[in-house]
């Protein structure tokens, strides 16, 4: 299911690569698999020896370099670049990465960005005092910004100070004429892999699925609180803390991530299936077939059948060729889109008691749309297992629900949530479910994962969100256990 019908939007992905003769055609190859994270804009920033060459738009990525010369005009052997979502009132290209910056000692830089801060508020309030202006009105050009205008001495030391001055989730792409650095936040909130060409290029990007596009192997995963420093003479690896506690989202294996890729070691589809075969485990229920909502929640379904034996079969498809409209993420375009995407094959579904898997259920409304249409193929019985635990509470390190008023298990019961989306029973994964159907992420401390989003459990402190937090836990009144971190 696309993030835009979901309406649950991971914000970006990214792709740089040091020391290839076509990096900006690699770049573009390696941001193609990494759509998924973002499909509201996209950029690519290369560097001839110094010379950066940018171009960057609004749309799908084949659509902001439709005309193949476009790809061919940006020289160089070093790239990097960027797939975007945008959060409400961020759609101006201004605000399309990679951005660029001037700089005192290296002259000139790209910066692309994912994630979100949790403390850009008063960052943007202390650079205005210090005359900065802004060139678009999105988060990520803060980090550049605290860069040019540093007391630090050189740049990395600069960038180190500023990695230690902002807060929330991130990962960064950076490149000056002479070096590409990639930077992840003391929680490693966000996935970041390095990998190698064959001829022995570097490549760093969001998700392993784009080092098998270009051909790269994994060399390793960037680790919280580090920088990665790729040179012509190598890579260094350095940090701007060592004060880390791994936290990852937990959203990446359950949805964000595509399938064919292995975060830290876990691959995104056998963890799905775990999650499929254990709130399979703690919600059995009698039924003919199991389907599961296209495509993100396919290997969940597989792994429900499996662990169940109810046989699984292809009771829905989905429409790969509906023209796209630019996303305006109101709930009559979700609603239109669901319709436009998802099909039944009435031949699995009729007569049947089905068990439909989903990976989430946001609002409801989707869920809602899906129910009726198994059933006005003839289901007997539709039951919907949710391979996660309920969305109760807001993120606020990179996706785009930073209030609970949208979010329908904040606001209803379960059964309640089942009378409105029309099932026939309704069960989600427990949070202890999710942790151990994700596996250990050799973290110290714990299972090394953010699950915020379920439990309230925030990683980290809200900054200058913790007044909307707490206006949040004052209207619900169900946050008991909530713990931001402090
Ligand atoms: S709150 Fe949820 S979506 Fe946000 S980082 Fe944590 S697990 Fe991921």
């Amino acid at each position: 299911m696309p993030a835009e019908i979901k309406g649950l939007n991971e914000e970006c992905g990214l792709f740089g690569i040091w020391g290839e003769a076509n990096a900006a055609q690699l770049t573009y190859d390696g941001l193609h698999s990494l759509q998924h994270r973002g499909q509201e804009g996209a950029g690519i920033v290369s560097n001839d020896q110094g010379q950066f060459y940018r171009h960057r738009g609004l749309g799908l990525l084949a659509e902001v370099f439709r005309d193949s010369e476009t790809i061919h005009q940006l020289y160089g052997t070093s790239a990097i670049g960027h797939v975007r979502y945008a959060t409400a009132g961020n759609h101006g290209v201004e605000n399309i990465q990679p951005m660029l910056f001037s700089h005192d000692e290296v002259g000139e830089f790209a910066l692309a960005h994912n994630g979100n801060l949790t403390n850009a508020d008063t960052i943007r309030g202390e650079l205005r005092e210090k005359g900065v202006t802004f060139q678009a009105t999105s988060d990520s050009e803060l980090l550049g910004e605290l860069v040019t205008t540093s007391d630090e001495d050189g740049f990395i030391n600069q960038l180190k100070a500023s990695l230690n001055h902002i807060h929330g989730g991130f990962a960064y792409l950076l490149m000056t004429p002479h070096m590409m650095v990639a930077a992840l936040d003391p929680n490693g909130f966000r996935p970041l892999v390095v990998g190698k060409m064959p001829d022995g290029a570097t490549v760093i990007c969001s998700e392993t699925c784009a080092l098998d596009q270009v051909g790269a192997s994994f060399v390793r995963d960037v680790e919280p609180g580090e920088i990665i420093i790729v040179t012509d003479e190598g890579m260094k690896i350095d940090h701007f803390t060592t004060d880390t506690h791994l936290a990852l989202c937990s959203m990446e294996y359950i949805y964000f991530a595509r399938p064919d890729s292995i975060i830290r070691g876990i691959s995104v589809h056998e963890a799905r299936k775990r999650m499929g075969a254990l709130v399979a485990r703690e919600n059995p229920v009698k039924a003919d077939v199991v389907l599961g909502v296209p495509n993100s929640s396919l290997s969940a379904a597989i792994g429900y059948a499996q662990e169940s034996g109810i046989p699984y079969d292809m009771g829905m498809i989905k429409n790969q060729y509906v023209a796209r409209t630019f996303i305006e993420p109101t709930q009559a375009k979700r609603d239109r889109g669901v319709s436009m995407k998802l099909s039944v094959v009435k031949s699995v579904v009729a007569g049947k008691d089905i068990v439909l898997v989903d990976d989430s259920i946001v609002r409801g409304t989707t869920s809602k749309y899906i129910v009726r249409l198994l059933k006005k193929a003839g289901a007997k019985s539709v039951h919907v297992r949710i391979a996660s635990p309920a969305l109760k509470f807001p993120c606020y390190y990179g996706i785009d629900i930073q209030t609970t008023k949208e979010l329908i298990a904040a606001n209803n019961t379960i059964p309640e949530i089942c009378t409105q989306i029309e099932a026939d029973s309704l069960a989600f994964l427990s949070v202890p479910g999710l942790i151990k159907a994700i596996g250990d992420l050799n973290d110290a401390d714990n299972h090394g994962l953010c699950t915020a989003y379920f439990d309230g459990n925030y990683p980290t402190p809200l900054y200058d969100y913790q007044a909307g937090f707490d206006a949040e836990v004052a209207r619900l009144g169900l946050y008991e256990g909530a713990n931001t971190g402090d």
